[in-house]
């Protein structure tokens, strides 16, 4: 933990803000799977769905569902990176890679303004 933020004042506000704007439309996002899946054992219980027309129906309609299921995943996945950025900027290691302690690429950072390592770390990961 050597690094400290190499970002000015003006670039994290920037920062801020997408990452607060992301984070409230990943909420919403949220918010509309899981109205969907209520919505959807809702009309199971009340017998709504009819499983006549061949079994392929509810086999659709479970893909569905788990198909929501991952995306709410990702989702919850991708607002808890944005929390643990907004906690670094507050913290003043935004930007530093939490593996190696050197400054993240800039532009890497303005494009996925949420990443906690640098590119080569990051490929790491993924390598292994
Ligand atoms: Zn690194």
């Amino acid at each position: 933990m050597a690094a400290r933020t190499v970002y000015t004042k003006k670039e994290l506000e920037d920062l801020r803000k997408r990452l607060v704007e992301e984070r409230d439309e990943l909420q919403r996002q949220l918010t509309t799977i899981e109205e969907t899946s209520f919505a959807a054992s809702q009309s199971d219980m009340s017998g709504e769905v009819s499983f006549d027309e061949e079994n392929a129906d509810a086999g659709t309609f479970t893909f569905e569902r788990e198909r929501d299921l991952s995306i709410e995943n990702n989702v919850r996945d991708l607002m808890r990176k944005i929390d643990r950025a907004l906690a670094r900027m507050d913290g003043g290691t935004y930007g530093v890679c939490s593996r190696c302690g050197k400054p993240i690429e800039k532009a890497r950072m303005k494009a996925l303004p949420y990443v906690d390592l640098c590119i080569k770390d990051a490929q790491a990961q993924t390598r292994r």
